[in-house]
């Protein structure tokens, strides 16, 4: 059992320690950014909204990413927990997900925030690419796949977000600061955080993180 939200700039390692940690864990990887995505390369109307605020590195509308949210953690394979990645990303988000979690007789067990200075940011995002298949992330520079653009764990074909171009990651940036980063205090206060160096390599921060949920 095992109730968790990834917190952190884009970039930070949610992603890489998502595959590690549901795999560990047992529970349902929740990524709003790969349900935006999925929508928006199916064309379904929830990707048709998304798709130009993601393009612009804005945040979707709250109010219709907490109903997706929400409504997904109510499926089945939930009940022993989740993990979610990248969301929340604003105050108003988390106070939705705590209202929710009371509502359901839920609580957070850990809120795992990974901390990347920013200048290191923008590096990590321009060499990042992404399996079309399995989601697994690489970096070309630092994490790069043994065969260049094939991913390692099931073969399937590596390419870089749409959003991950340099004139979308400073607004991506810049709505982290704004938005996402007050979250940080937010979750101090409860007790729920946990800071992690995630300018460590992937196996160690995920050791450290596996320590600290015990
Ligand atoms: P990610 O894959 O987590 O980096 O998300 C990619 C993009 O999807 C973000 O830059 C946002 O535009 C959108 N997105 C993902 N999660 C959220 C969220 N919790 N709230 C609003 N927009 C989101």
């Amino acid at each position: 059992m095992l109730r968790a939200v990834l917190l952190g700039p884009p970039g930070a390692g949610k992603g890489t320690q998502a595959v590690k940690l549901v795999d560990k864990y047992q529970v349902p990887h929740i990524s709003t950014g790969d349900i935006f995505r999925k929508n928006i390369s199916e064309g379904t109307e929830l990707g048709v909204k998304a798709k130009s605020y993601i393009d612009a590195g804005k945040l979707v509308p709250d109010e219709l990413t907490c109903e997706i949210v929400t409504s997904r953690l109510l499926e089945d394979d939930c009940a022993n927990g989740f993990l979610l990645d990248g969301f929340p990303r604003t105050i108003f988000q988390a106070d939705k997900l705590d209202q929710f979690l009371k509502e359901n007789g839920m609580k957070l067990d850990i809120v795992i925030n990974l901390s990347v200075p920013s200048e290191q940011i923008i590096s990590r995002l321009s060499g990042r690419r992404i399996c079309r298949s399995c989601g697994a992330s690489y970096n070309i520079v630092t994490i790069p796949p043994k065969k260049e653009g094939v991913c390692d764990r099931c073969g399937g074909e590596l390419y870089q977000r749409k959003d991950d171009a340099p004139e979308t990651v400073a607004s991506r940036l810049k709505t982290y600061d704004e938005q996402t980063a007050p979250l940080v205090d937010y979750y101090k206060n409860t007790g729920v955080l946990a800071d992690f160096d995630g300018t460590k390599d992937a196996e160690a921060i995920f050791g450290d993180i596996v320590q600290t949920i015990g």
